[in-house]
């Protein structure tokens, strides 16, 4: 009597609260692979993020909310490729029987080479994680995405189909933007100085070279003396662009661009989307606010 009692209840339930109820559960560790999934499963899922806009996905510390969370999705989508170190236990914790999908299946991993800007997770040889940054990658990532989804929800997998073809029409079309922006400007010029370790796919992919400050820590504020140092490293390698994000001393960047010439770039966005009021509140808005920034400061 009580199963029909709550069937009856069911069946005059509004049909927008139905679809709530039956939406897809996708919790996805990072802001990027959030964008991704929110646009392949469109209204028939509810994604939640563990790490946020401008969090750091690298040295995250789950909460208790992150576990219950996880309890309840069917679906978990993961970079994979050592980048979420944290999640394995996160998952084992939670007791969850949701499917771990893992977005950069299929793509080709990328060595660290000795000499490359290095972060404190990372030495020479093993794999770079940031495969999102080469929107040929990100297309592998949305059809892993579209797949998972397919089969943890069959009954919506034509939605999802049409969905992961209208996005990864979007992503071609990206594609060849930023190589439209590159274009113009030769291939010897496309050498920039940053901080940034996380554009090893990026370099790849569009022939720009990301070069690291020599002799300068990227987790520290670097000295006058470390300044010295870049501006002759500019001037030898005749480097067009320079992004350091880690001098906020606006002195040193004028000093730099005086001394040297170089174009000073503004902020390039990697591991994390912004919020709605920022500048890459998505991940196409991010590789085209990156791609203007580098080609305008290389086109200079
Ligand atoms: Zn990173």
């Amino acid at each position: 009597m009580l199963c029909a009692g709550l069937t009856a209840a069911s069946a005059i339930l509004p049909a927008s609260a139905q679809q709530q109820a039956a939406k897809l559960k996708v919790v996805t560790t990072f802001s990027i692979l959030r964008d991704f999934a929110g646009n392949v499963g469109g209204d028939r899922v509810e994604v939640t993020t563990l790490v946020g806009s401008n969090g750091d996905v690298h040295v995250y510390t789950p909460t208790t909310g992150d576990a219950e969370m996880i309890r309840n999705a069917r679906l978990v989508v993961i970079n994979g490729l050592g980048l979420e170190g944290w999640l394995p236990r996160l998952v084992k914790s939670s007791g969850s029987n949701a499917t771990v999908a893992v977005a950069t299946h299929g793509i080709v991993p990328r060595k660290v080479t000795v000499g490359e800007i290095l972060s404190r997770d990372r030495g020479a040889g093993s794999v770079d994680p940031h495969g999102w940054q080469s929107v040929a990658n990100a297309k592998v990532y949305v059809a892993n995405i579209r797949d998972a989804m397919v089969a943890a929800d069959p009954a919506d997998a034509a939605t999802y189909k049409a969905n992961a073809s209208a996005y990864l029409a979007k992503l071609e079309a990206l594609d060849h933007d930023v190589r439209q922006a590159l274009a113009s400007i030769p291939v010897q010029r496309r050498m920039v100085i940053s901080t940034h370790d996380a554009f090893g796919y990026f370099a790849a992919a569009y022939d720009i070279t990301f070069v690291a400050p020599e002799g300068v820590s990227t987790e520290t504020e670097p000295s006058a003396r470390d300044i010295a140092t870049i501006i002759t490293q500019i001037k030898k390698e005749k480097i067009p662009a320079v992004f350091l994000e880690n001098v906020s001393d606006p002195r040193l960047m004028r000093q730099i661009a005086s001394e040297t010439g170089a174009a000073i770039g503004g902020t390039l966005y990697s591991d994390s989307l912004t919020d709605e009021k920022g500048e890459a509140p998505s991940y196409i808005e991010m590789v085209r606010h990156n791609i203007r920034t580098i080609a305008s400061a290389l086109a200079n």
